[in-house]
């Protein structure tokens, strides 16, 4: 099932895109689980409709260095547990957006990764129940200000600006094994980043474990499982396209700087 949210005339909905349509569906008022989709009764032309991040996360929480080929290609050591920072709600910004180009960064860059959808409320929970909590799957990019990276002395500065995490364009729900998955990324069409999900470093089973020991993950909230080598930078008017097999393709575009 691919789970939307998208903008009707006066406000947002959430609904269920199947073959050329959209069934509106109720915002479940709590937990997110496929049987307690009810439909809303109104059903739209995809054509006709915006479609917008297909979760509004109260947090998102990212990882670093989960592929052993990035950690190599920036020249830092593979990490012993998880290293994991926060993205704030701000940040997201739906399928086909422009990204703001920070007037304070000289170097914006595309990372491609998985994000992981949370379903219910989990905290403190084991591996091996941890994969019940999740809702579904969709395609996320972490916009990263290199260049603010080291100037600021952490991550979560360089990565939180307004539109730094697209998300979309829907969410999967049926997928089982986020570990079988492909991602690929592409700059201006030209592929630059590919690599199988199998050689995360932390499972996203292990990463919802891990994270959930410390806070308590609500419906909605979503975790990007980090990017595969082949980052690289974004220039003004640049398209990036994430893909993962079984969820489809996000894009964005690179906007121009701040007040230009
Ligand atoms: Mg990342």
């Amino acid at each position: 099932m691919k789970i939307v949210r998208f903008s009707k005339p006066d406000q947002a909905g959430y609904g269920i895109l199947e073959g050329d349509e959209i069934i509106e569906i109720l915002k479940p008022a709590g937990d997110w689980d496929v049987e307690s989709l009810k439909p809303a009764g109104k059903r739209y032309d995809p054509a006709t409709v915006k479609l917008l991040a297909p979760v509004e996360p109260s947090k998102i929480i990212c990882l670093g260095l989960n592929y052993r080929s990035h950690a190599e290609e920036v020249k830092l050591p593979l990490p012993k547990r998880p290293i994991i920072f926060l993205k704030p709600p701000t940040a997201v910004t739906g399928p086909g957006e422009t990204i703001r180009y920070p007037e304070k960064s000289r170097r914006v860059d595309y990372e491609a990764e998985l994000g992981v959808v949370i379903g219910r409320k989990a905290y403190q929970v084991a591996p091996s129940q941890a994969l019940d909590y999740v809702l579904g799957y969709t395609c996320a990019n972490d916009i990263t200000a290199r260049d603010l990276q080291p100037a600021r002395g952490n991550w979560t500065y360089a990565k939180s600006f307004d539109t730094f995490c697209p998300l979309g364009p829907v969410l999967e729900t049926a997928i089982k094994n986020p570990e079988g998955l492909h991602i690929n990324g592409y700059l201006n069409g030209e592929l630059k980043q590919s690599a199988p999900t199998s050689h995360h470093i932390f499972t996203v089973a292990e990463l919802i474990s891990f994270i959930s020991d410390c806070m308590t993950l609500l419906p909605g909230d979503v975790i990007i499982t980090g990017t595969p080598a082949g980052i690289g930078r974004l220039n003004p008017g640049d398209e990036f396209v994430v893909e993962i097999e079984g969820i489809g393709r996000l894009k964005s575009i690179m906007g121009k700087k701040t007040g230009e």
